[in-house]
């Protein structure tokens, strides 16, 4: 007989991970589906800022709103997921200083000075915090609460606590199709056939397939990012140093993380030279000393990306057992948290923000993004 859960998710990166976390500790009988190892595709790659401010366009915006929701979850989370998965995150302080060479980029990043959470540094006093940055900058706004974590530490702590709470999940089991029934859904795998009321697609930039498969269009795409990690011989970084997308992550291990570059539609998760030569060009402008650092490793990851750059997160318009979490391009790290909740939301049947829901349903008009 086929095994029954009242939910199935598809993939097993940080979103997936987040979703299941959140139903099993809500009491569902969760099963994942992960075609190969947990968190090892993009959620492995990224640089893990949880970047509300850094990468917003402002605070009217409903990406910061979202952002900044999901960045105050992690403070509770964090302590969540030590005592529940015995797994420490990570999470760092100090924040993000995003850095301006010129006056018209001091300005626009100035826009941000109503924002309680930020502050202008002219550059006296980013070069007092942080020696280590270019001599040529005008200054730096500061923005504390854009802290970072360790990407795959999330997902293995998300794992280990869901698994804790009952949570099935299955490693290197592709999902093969999913059949709508009139009682259940019927997912194929590779290792055998499952049934559930509801079910998750959370496959990242692979969930394209799911939704086509589903009756509905999209407009998912990747990114590829190109990244390469240094080791600090010198002070360690009191703040990411970010500019213009690129940015200098400081790990506790001692390394730094460099990135990175934005490859539309290259399906390759495999690292050039070109694109770790532009990375370490752009980072060694913002701090000229890396350029002597010992090489630790470089890699790619494909950000799931859509047409306006927000997420597909809820319900499939004509099949409410069958819901989204898809297209979190720069910021899965960030919204990981959100998603989790938003999907347990709609599944147990709490309120969830109406404004949230039609900003990220599937099948919007979606603007262009510039
Ligand atoms: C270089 C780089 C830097 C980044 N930096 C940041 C950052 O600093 N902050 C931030 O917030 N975000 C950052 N991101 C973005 C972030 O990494 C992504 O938004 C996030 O990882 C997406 O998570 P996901 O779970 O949707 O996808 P993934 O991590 O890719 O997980 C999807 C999973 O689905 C599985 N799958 C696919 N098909 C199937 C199938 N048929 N059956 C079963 N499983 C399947 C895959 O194997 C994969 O494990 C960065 C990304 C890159 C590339």
């Amino acid at each position: 007989m086929n095994k029954h859960y009242d939910v199935a998710i598809i993939g097993g990166g940080i979103i997936g991970m987040s979703i299941a976390y959140h139903l099993a500790k809500a009491g569902k009988q969760i099963v994942l589906f992960e075609a190969n190892e947990i968190g090892k595709q993009t959620t492995s790659a990224a640089a893990g800022m949880l970047g509300a401010h850094a990468e917003g366009e402002g605070d009217e915006d409903i990406f910061f709103q979202v952002g900044r929701q999901s960045q105050a979850l992690y403070e509770k989370l964090t302590v969540d997921l030590q005592h529940e998965s015995g797994i420490d995150i990570r999470i760092s302080v100090g924040g993000i200083m995003k850095v301006a060479f010129t006056e018209q980029e001091k300005r626009a990043l100035c826009r941000m000075q109503h924002l309680p959470t930020f502050e202008w540094l002219e550059a006296s006093s980013v070069k007092e915090r942080m020696p280590q940055i270019a001599d040529d900058i005008v200054g730096a706004g500061l923005i504390e609460d854009d802290v970072h974590v360790e990407p795959y530490a999330v997902c293995r702590a998300f794992w280990q606590a869901a698994v804790r709470h009952g949570a099935d999940v299955k490693e290197f089991t592709p999902v093969i199709d999913v059949k709508r029934g009139k009682e259940t859904l019927t997912v194929s795998t590779a290792k055998g056939i499952f049934t559930c009321d509801h079910l998750t697609v959370a496959s990242g930039v692979w969930s394209g397939r799911f939704l086509e498969e589903l009756g509905l269009s999209h407009s998912l795409y990747p990114v590829k990012g190109e990244c390469v990690s240094v080791w600090n011989n010198g002070p360690a970084l009191a703040h990411t140093i970010y500019h213009d997308h690129c940015y200098i992550v400081q790990r506790d291990s001692g390394k730094l993380v460099i990135g990175a570059t934005m490859k539309p539609n290259d399906w390759q998760a495999i690292p050039t030279l070109g694109g770790i030569e532009a990375v370490i060009h752009k980072a060694s402008q913002l701090m000229p000393s890396i350029r002597e650092m010992p090489i630790d490793q470089c890699w790619a990851g494909l950000r799931p990306a859509t047409s306006d750059r927000h997420p597909y997160i809820g319900k499939h318009p004509e099949d409410e057992r069958i819901l989204f979490a898809t297209g979190h391009y720069r910021n899965g790290i960030l919204l990981a948290p959100i998603t989790g909740e938003i999907i347990r939301g709609l599944i147990v049947g709490e309120s969830v923000h109406k404004e949230w829901l039609h900003a990220f349903r599937i099948g919007r008009k979606e603007a262009l993004f510039v």
